[in-house]
């Protein structure tokens, strides 16, 4: 057996050495809580406090801006829920868009059944979301609007900076889920006027189980998880020092080879993208241009999506696809729907997301499983016996 070629970035990504080897101390020796005030304690109060000036300098934000959550979705749930119970008094609707992740549009869920009005922006074909359509939606009552950095399942990087200056112009306060983008795109919160910002430390090379919430300072958000005074009273619960040590080490490292590994990805990508598209009856999903710098994703016709991930998975690579059979639902994903695609294109849908190990010659593997696996499916196919029949 040949090597497991990982092509499944955007769901996590392995542990770097850097962040492992930050990590280590803090899961042995310096098991101190950061809250008590002798010396193990306090040295892991300073390792919390570094990791905030770390993550804090990459956003160009300042260290008492990040609070520190248990992932990703905690730092969604917060911004949104937190932020939209804070503002209550001063209006009840929220404007965000159809493209969101589940943590984002479950959560809005939840708060329109305490009353709250959402507006969810729907995208155009390549998954962009119109700035001017995000002003034009702003009402009266609007108490906060959030728009994603770059999608998970298209790969699609939104005018963020654009969007964030609509919203300060109308002095609404402007949050995006970076979950996809913090570490692998520039992200400036002064200069995209972003006033709370999402990430995840399993996204770019740092632990699972371990985010941050960027909140502009002056922003109120009220907590979702209550407790002890941690991060400022803002979110309760002992923190996971050596995970926060990791997500702070993962993002120096990521932030320091940002333009390198950007540029180094998208040729693969792209060579993922040029060849891939020889396969007859397949089509790219989302942008060619402003798309995230490891991120191809296709549909192919007459292939089930999830049979092809299996299908790959025997020959060797790692991917994933936005079709939801595995979750009991026969609707393919909302984000494939959203950008216009027919239910029965969206069912083939493939992504491939490379990272840091992946080589050229990762790539060119890819290429050939992906091919290979779409034929010996399709020979299977019954719809594509009748697809040629009819189009011959
Ligand atoms: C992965 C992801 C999340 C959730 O992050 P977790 O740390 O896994 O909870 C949220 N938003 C986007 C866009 C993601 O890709």
């Amino acid at each position: 057996m040949s090597h497991l070629i990982y092509a499944d970035h955007s769901a996590t990504t392995p542990l770097s050495e850097a962040a492992f080897n930050a990590m280590l101390p803090w899961l042995r020796g310096g098991y101190g809580n950061p809250s008590s005030i002798y010396g193990i304690a306090r040295d892991a109060h300073a390792a919390l406090e570094n990791a905030r000036a770390q993550v804090a300098g990459v956003l160009n934000a300042k260290p008492s801006e990040i609070i520190f959550t248990g992932c990703g979705s905690e730092a969604d749930n917060m911004a949104l829920r937190g932020i939209a119970h804070a503002r209550r008094s001063r209006g009840n609707h929220i404007i965000s868009t159809a493209i969101e992740h589940h943590a984002m549009l479950h959560t809005l869920d939840a708060l329109k059944k305490e009353g709250f009005e959402v507006t969810l922006l729907q995208p155009d074909s390549e998954g962009f979301i119109s700035p001017a359509d995000v002003e034009a939606a702003i009402r009266p009552e609007t108490i906060l609007i959030s728009v994603m950095a770059a999608n998970n399942e298209i790969g699609t990087i939104e005018p963020i900076a654009e969007i964030g200056a609509v919203a300060e112009a109308h002095k609404i306060p402007f949050h995006t889920d970076a979950v996809q983008a913090f570490g692998h795109i520039p992200l400036d919160v002064k200069a995209m006027h972003i006033s709370a910002l999402s990430l995840s430390a399993h996204k770019l090379g740092g632990p699972k189980g371990v985010g941050a919430l960027y909140l502009k300072n002056g922003l109120a958000a009220e907590p979702v998880i209550y407790g002890g005074g941690q991060e400022r009273g803002r979110r309760g619960g002992t923190e996971n020092v050596a995970g926060i040590v990791g997500l702070g080490a993962a993002a120096v490292e990521a932030s320091a080879s940002m333009e390198a590994e950007a540029a180094r990805l998208s040729v693969l990508r792209d060579r993922l993208i040029r060849e891939l598209l020889t396969i007859p009856y397949s089509r790219l999903t989302g942008p060619r241009e402003n798309r995230l710098p490891g991120h191809a994703s296709f549909c192919f016709e007459a292939v089930e999506g999830e049979a092809l991930v299996l299908t790959l998975d025997m020959m060797g690579a790692a991917a994933s696809s936005g079709s939801a059979c595995s979750s009991g639902s026969l609707d393919p994903s909302h984000v494939l729907m959203a950008i216009g695609l027919p239910h029965e294109v969206a069912h083939g849908s493939l992504r491939l997301t490379l990272g840091p190990d992946n080589t050229e010659e990762d790539a060119d593997a890819l290429i050939g499983i992906v091919r290979n696996a779409v034929e010996r499916l399709r020979a299977m196919s019954p719809l594509w016996d009748d697809m040629q029949k009819n189009r011959i």
